[in-house]
This record gives C-alpha cells, sequence and structure tokens, in this order.
C-alpha cells in the first residue's frame, strides 16, 4: 500500500485527536529514524523526549528479550526479582525516599496528587477541603486531576467540572504564587521546566521563593520531571541543579526509554503520612517488563555517563542554535536547558512550516507552545548531529531571511 492510501486507511480506524505528520515509520537505528520508503530522519524529537538512548542499544534490547521470555506481568499482588532493583536506582538517581510506579507521565500526577491531598488529609484532622495551586501554561497530562493542573485553558474547558481548589499562578513569578496561597493551599505543581508550554527554564529565584513557602507553611512542592528528568538537562533531575528537595517528584518519558512506564516518587516523611494500603494501585503499574526497563536504563546511563555527556556537549548546541538566532530575524530567542532546547520563532514563521520543511530534509522536530521550535534529541547525540541538525536548519531560515 502506498503511504497516503496507508495513512487514510489508518485514519478511518482511529479516534480522530491527533494530527499527525504524513510519515509512516518503519524503523529505528542510533539516533536515525526510516520511514516506509528508507527515507532516513535525524531525530530531534525522540518520540517526544522518550528515548533518550537513542534506537536499537543493544544492551537495552537484550534485557528486555531476556525478561520477555522470563516474565512480563504479575500484577501488584506478588513481589517479582526486579521491582526492588528498579525502585532503587529510581531512588538513588532522584534522592527520593519510595516509588510507585506508573503506566505513564499522567498517571503519575494523579497519584503525585492524590499523595499530596491525603497528606494535608491526615494533617489537618481528616478535612479534604484543599486548595493546589498550579502554574499557567504548565502541562501535567490528559486525565481528569493532570488536566485541572493544567494551565492552558482550552485543553480544559470543555471537560469542566474537573477536580476543585486549584488556583492557577505566573511561572517564575513568586509574587503571583504568593497571592494565590490560602489557608487551604495543600501543595504547589510544577515542571521543573516548562516543556510544552514553550521551554521556560525555572529561575533560581523562583524556586528559592517555592523552598520559602514549603518551610513556613508545610506546603508541598510536586516538582513534574516527565519531560526535563531523567537526564535530560545534564543532571539525573532537573531540580537537582537548585538548591531544593521537593516533596513529590514525578517521572516518566524517558525513564523506560521506549517501554511505557511512569513513576512518583516521595520523601520518607510524605511516605509516611499519606497514602496507605487501598488509597491508590495499578494493575500494570510497574509490571516486570516496565521495571526491567527502568532497571536496565539506570545501569546504561550510570555505565555510560549519560548525564556527563549531555553536559559536556550541551555548550556545542546551545552555541550553534544562539547561532543561528544571531543570523536570522526569524528567530526572537533561544531557551533552555541541557538537550532540552527551544527557539521562539517570530509571529511571522509559523513553526508549523518549518516543521514540515525540515521533515523534508530529514530532520524530525516538535514544536511548543504556538511559535516555538522544540528540540528534544535522544541523549546520545555526537557533535556531528548538532552540526547536521544546525546545517538543516540554516537552510530553511535562509529562505526565510529572503522571503
Ligand atoms: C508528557 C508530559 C506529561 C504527561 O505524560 P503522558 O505519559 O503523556 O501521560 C506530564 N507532564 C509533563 C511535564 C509532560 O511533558
Amino acid at each position: 500500500m502506498d503511504t497516503k492510501s496507508y495513512i487514510q486507511e489508518t485514519e478511518n480506524q482511529l479516534v480522530h485527536v491527533y494530527n499527525r505528520f504524513p510519515i509512516v515509520l518503519e524503523r529505528g537505528e542510533g539516533v536515525y529514524l526510516y520511514d516506509a520508503n528508507d527515507k532516513k530522519y535525524l531525530d530531534f524529537g525522540s518520540g517526544i523526549g522518550v528515548m533518550g538512548l537513542g534506537y536499537g542499544n543493544k544492551e537495552y534490547t537484550d534485557a528486555l528479550t531476556d525478561q520477555l521470555h522470563k516474565l512480563i506481568h504479575t500484577s501488584n499482588l506478588y513481589y517479582s526479582d526486579v521491582i526492588d532493583s528498579a525502585a532503587k536506582g529510581l531512588k538513588k538517581a532522584s534522592g527520593m525516599d519510595r516509588v510507585f510506579f506508573t503506566n505513564s507521565g499522567t498517571e503519575a500526577i494523579e497519584g503525585a496528587l492524590k499523595a499530596a491531598k491525603k497528606y494535608a488529609y491526615l494533617r489537618d484532622g481528616n478535612n479534604s477541603d484543599h486548595e493546589i495551586i498550579a502554574m499557567n501554561h504548565s502541562f501535567h497530562g490528559r486525565t481528569m486531576g493532570a488536566l485541572s493542573v493544567t494551565g492552558t485553558e482550552h485543553y480544559r474547558t470543555p471537560f469542566e467540572k474537573l477536580i476543585p481548589g486549584i488556583r492557577f499562578a505566573d511561572y517564575n513569578d513568586i509574587d503571583s504564587v504568593r497571592s494565590q496561597v490560602t489557608d487551604k493551599t495543600c501543595a504547589i505543581i510544577l515542571e521543573t521546566l516548562q516543556g510544552e508550554g514553550g521551554i521556560y527554564p525555572a529561575e533560581p529565584e523562583f524556586i528559592a521563593g517555592l523552598k520559602q513557602l514549603q518551610q513556613e507553611k508545610d506546603i508541598l512542592l510536586i516538582f513534574d520531571e516527565v519531560q526535563c528528568g531523567m537526564g535530560r538537562t545534564g543532571s539525573m533531575f532537573c531540580f537537582q541543579q537548585y538548591d531544593i528537595q521537593p516533596d513529590i517528584i514525578t517521572a516518566a518519558k524517558a525513564i523506560g526509554c521506549g517501554v511505557p512506564v511512569g513513576a512518583f516518587l516521595m520523601t520518607e516523611r510524605v511516605a509516611d503520612a499519606s497514602l496507605e494500603p487501598g488509597d491508590h494501585g495499578s494493575t500494570y503499574g510497574g509490571n516486570p517488563l516496565a521495571c526491567r526497563a527502568v532497571d536496565e536504563v539506570l545501569k546504561i546511563y550510570e555505565k555510560e555517563d549519560i548525564c556527563g555527556h549531555v553536559k559536556a556537549l550541551t555548550p556545542y548546541l546551545e552555541e550553534k542554535l544562539d547561532g543561528l538566532a544571531g543570523k536570522y530575524s526569524a528567530i526572537k530567542e533561544r531557551r533552555g536547558r541541557g538537550f532540552m532546547q527551544g527557539l521562539e520563532l517570530d509571529p511571522s514563521v509559523p513553526v508549523g512550516d518549518v516543521i514540515h520543511q525540515a521533515q523534508e530534509k530529514g530532520l524530525l522536530l516538535l514544536s511548543a507552545g504556538s511559535n516555538v521550535l522544540r528540540l528534544l534529541p535522544p541523549l546520545v547525540i555526537e557533535k556531528e548531529h548538532i552540526d547536521e541538525m544546525a546545517g538543516i536548519l540554516d537552510e530553511i531560515f535562509a529562505k526565510y531571511e529572503k522571503a
């Protein structure tokens, strides 16, 4: 079947919630993807930040193959030999104390919200009348709880009423957050680096202000590290680059490097005074296959010093992107940390057009917000891949300059 008929056929089967690009991908190798016509694409999207190790890592594939043969699933009624190892690895990587494995990022958010609510419920004498502060332009997922704290109104409106008691504040504006604090505030949830909203890193002063609220008022800090965690910004988790100890963090995307798995993690203090048996659960969550993926990913990260690699190559990536931003008026600003970078485009240059042109030239990119070109390459890219990406963007932006 040719690509066009295949796409039409597929669309006839699915609920139409995605506007997919007209590309049928078939296989991946390293940091490249190949479509059904064997056209090669340099991947600067990583399946939306998931494929941290790129495609076809041998140790990872061997470990999962071994696990497929041994045991895929048991339910959480039993123990299995890989849960402990995956949890220990994640604890070591994050410095947090207790782990709950989920199947996705949005489920990690659900669990984090429940843990925060339960903590406040027990602390305040079985009173559940609490509020949570979330950020404008945030993204936390598509399920009802995560949607409730997602700061893009048009995502929420059709599905109201959502969970009550959510107040929105401006990111990087501590006065705005303070103005939303009441006696009922039990938690503040934020992305350590806003992703979907347009690639906005948190300013250290903002985090310091949140720390003050955490200490003064026992307001729990929930840091959503689903996108910016797992080495993407040059440390295992992005919050580790600030002077802060979050009470709860969420992770997903790259923690399984392709196998659907997420997690929320807590400090011991919160774990001992929040969720109890019966409060939360998941049939699949942290099954042996998912845990083996997490375990192996963490082993490979350590062995190959993935964070060190990201840190070492970041100045080169930033230099190349800054070079483009300086050269072309189509690019207003570069923002980001590590391998989570955004180029804010001039409103006259539609980000979708740039993405399409890049695809024609064999480069896959993402967008964020309405006018930000988002780059989330696999964490194993080398200088030559950065050069290849920058060369393609240079050709594309040169055309806008002449027009
Ligand atoms: C992607 C994302 C989520 C949701 O993860 P899913 O696995 O799609 O449910 C939550 N928070 C952030 C910051 C994300 O980038």
